[in-house]
């Protein structure tokens, strides 16, 4: 990997030079938070940011797209071309790239690759920022605090410069035309290492670390907590919008009012939903809230570290504003931390 400096007051004219050869995704400030968007002027561009309402998963897995366009009189496809231009995401967290890590995982590096998911994920730069940790970002307990793959370039705010690691062709030479890199000093990597150690003490420390979270919830199972986030679930599926890892969706087909031709939709879906397991016959496997709500859980701190050696849970915080029934990793977390001095005491 490439490491190189440059100073904060260049970092418009980097900016610029993205917007010029690509389209440009970056946070910019809306009405109750951050969110990510395509931007065309750099002083909306807004980098001294916690997190966004969502994360740059909607740019890969839109909410709702068309995968193919078909005739129903002749029982033919159509169409089923992606149009993407390329385009850079700017300024996106460590929690955020390693969440679309995970995502690669089964959208790309699986047994049936998403061709839709992996023209998006090659058309898109990714641009890292670090960051200073909010009060319900437990990144740092999952090892997502920093990403260490995933990102064209990542950037790393030292004083009143930038120090840049680079890993992809492209972004070396944007950074190149646009600016002045410099190569890393003695002093640039001290800084480096100084900024690294403050951004660790601004963890929230109330937030417990389980290291044995996945054995513990084998253990608690069929325990009354499950119950008691069961009768606070509203069902209302926020805390899956929001994640930057629930990938999963549903597909239905939309008849255009002629009735000749139609679309095939894939759109977000999320286990919290109370028809997510509903099947022909009417069963529902899943068919109460205690259940959807701990098979959440289960699949980020359990199933998929069994499945692909990694939490899917990056610790960004988002499902803890989200929830307005306060069940999130949080509380998890506290609960079998409990569980674990209990036990420890007997
Ligand atoms: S856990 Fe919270 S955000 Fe998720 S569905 Fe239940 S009430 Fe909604
Ligand atoms: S479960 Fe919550 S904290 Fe974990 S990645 Fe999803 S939104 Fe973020």
């Amino acid at each position: 990997m490439l490491y190189r400096v440059i100073d904060t007051d260049e970092l418009s004219s980097l900016i610029r030079g993205f917007m010029d050869d690509y389209e440009f995704i970056a946070p910019v400030k809306a009405d109750r938070g951050y969110v990510f968007e395509v931007v065309d002027d750099p002083s909306k561009v807004e980098l001294d940011y916690v997190t966004t309402i969502t994360s740059p998963k909607k740019y890969f897995l839109p909410s709702e797209e068309v995968l193919m366009r078909y005739s129903a009189e002749e029982n033919e496809i159509t169409d089923y071309s992606v149009d993407i231009k390329p385009r850079v995401i700017f300024g996106v967290h460590p929690c955020d790239i390693n969440a679309l890590n995970r995502l690669d995982l089964v959208y790309k590096d699986a047994p049936y690759p998403d061709p839709y998911y992996i023209k998006r994920r090659e058309n898109t730069l990714i641009i890292g920022m670090s960051c200073m940790p909010g009060p319900n970002c437990f990144c740092n307990l999952f090892g997502t605090d920093e990403a260490r793959m995933g990102a064209d370039m990542f950037m790393q705010k030292i004083g009143d410069k930038y120090i840049i690691s680079l890993s992809s062709v492209e972004a070396s030479s944007t950074l190149e035309r646009y600016c002045n890199p410099q190569r890393a000093t003695d002093e640039d990597r001290k800084e480096f290492r100084r900024a690294t150690r403050e951004r660790e003490a601004a963890f929230n420390k109330d937030i417990p670390h389980v290291q044995e979270i996945a054995m513990m919830m084998d253990v608690f199972h069929r325990d009354e907590f499950w119950t008691e986030l069961g009768n606070r679930c509203q069902s209302c599926s926020a805390c899956a919008s929001v994640c930057p890892t629930c990938f999963c969706f549903d597909i239905f087909d939309r008849l255009d009012p002629d009735g000749k031709n139609g679309s095939r939709i894939r759109s977000w879906d999320a286990c919290t939903s109370p028809e997510f397991a509903l099947v022909a016959g009417g069963h529902n496997f899943r068919g109460d809230n205690r259940r959807r709500v701990r098979h959440r859980f289960y699949h980020k701190l359990n199933g998929f570290t069994g499945s692909h050696d990694y939490q899917l849970c990056v610790g960004c915080g988002r499902c803890v504003t989200a929830c307005k029934a306060n069940i999130n990793p949080i509380e998890v977390l506290k609960f079998f931390d409990r569980k674990g001095a209990e036990q420890d005491g007997e």
